[in-house]
């Protein structure tokens, strides 16, 4: 493709991203802190770059082609190694005072619980993420032949295949980071009464439909009636990767709001 039909390059980058395009990566073997990589990437492409993280890029992706089309309040919730939510109000992702909104994962959910990988102690994270996963198959069957100690994708994967074929020990595991979750899902309802809760990461893609069925039963105990009834929770559709797409997507809406901000003077 010619460049000048090209708009733009999408960047996202697991951590978090500064207003002025500087990423901190929180990855056990990347030891990013503060790191202007936007403009270390402008210096090297002649085009527009964006860049956020996952967790905005999947929210775009899921406003724009997924379940939260013509929806105005959304939060979408990836579950990955990390667990984070992307929010959007009126339609338009919410930032936050520094561009670090949706940390939900870092939320607490149980005092004294198990520590994340960020160092915080008893967060949704350490629950519901896969390391967290793989804590529990330890805790309720430590020599089950599910758990792959140093392989996350393969004992997610594992348990997968387990739960398709009946097996009591990944359906405790399951029903327990479901109500983990639905606990921590109650809390996002209450708080920012959503009309969608949209799941994805590729913990949501391999068990996401097994979560879900555990994570609603707790919710709908733990969350207020009102805010509860107008809430559809939901799995990404999307049939690509949705942050690859999302990323791209912040390109068409930096070119569209340059547009419509051109044309207004
Ligand atoms: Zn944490």
């Amino acid at each position: 493709m010619p460049l000048e039909q090209v708009l733009g390059v999408g960047v996202s980058i697991p951590g978090q991203v500064g207003p002025d395009g500087r990423a901190s990566v929180f990855a056990s073997n990347w030891n990013w802190r503060d790191v202007p990589l936007r403009d270390m990437l402008a210096e090297r492409i002649p085009l527009p770059v964006h860049l956020d993280n996952p967790l905005r890029a999947s929210t775009v992706a899921e406003l724009w082609f997924g379940a939260a089309r013509d929806r105005e309040n959304v939060a979408v919730l990836t579950l990955g190694t990390g667990v984070g939510a992307g929010l959007a109000i009126r339609g338009t992702v919410y930032h936050g005072a520094t561009n670090t909104a949706g940390e939900w994962g870092h939320t607490n959910l149980v005092i004294d619980g198990r520590q994340c990988r960020r160092g915080c102690v008893g967060c949704v994270e350490a629950y519901v993420g896969a390391p967290g996963i793989m804590h529990q198959l330890e805790e309720i069957a430590p020599d089950s032949p599910l758990l792959r100690p140093d392989d996350q994708t393969a004992t997610i994967n594992a348990l997968a295949a387990a739960l398709a074929a009946g097996d009591p020990v990944a359906e405790q595991v399951i029903a327990a980071t479901g109500r983990y979750l639905g606990i921590a899902i109650a809390n996002m309802v209450n708080l920012f009464n959503p009309q969608i809760i949209v799941l994805t990461g590729w913990v949501a893609d391999s068990v996401g439909g097994h979560l879900i069925r555990h994570a609603r039963a707790t919710a709908e105990r733990y969350a207020l009636e009102e805010p509860w009834e107008g809430t559809e929770i939901a799995l990404c559709a999307i049939d690509r990767n949705p942050v690859s797409l999302g990323a791209a997507t912040l390109v068409m809406e930096g070119f569209l709001s340059a547009a419509t901000t051109n044309g207004r003077r």
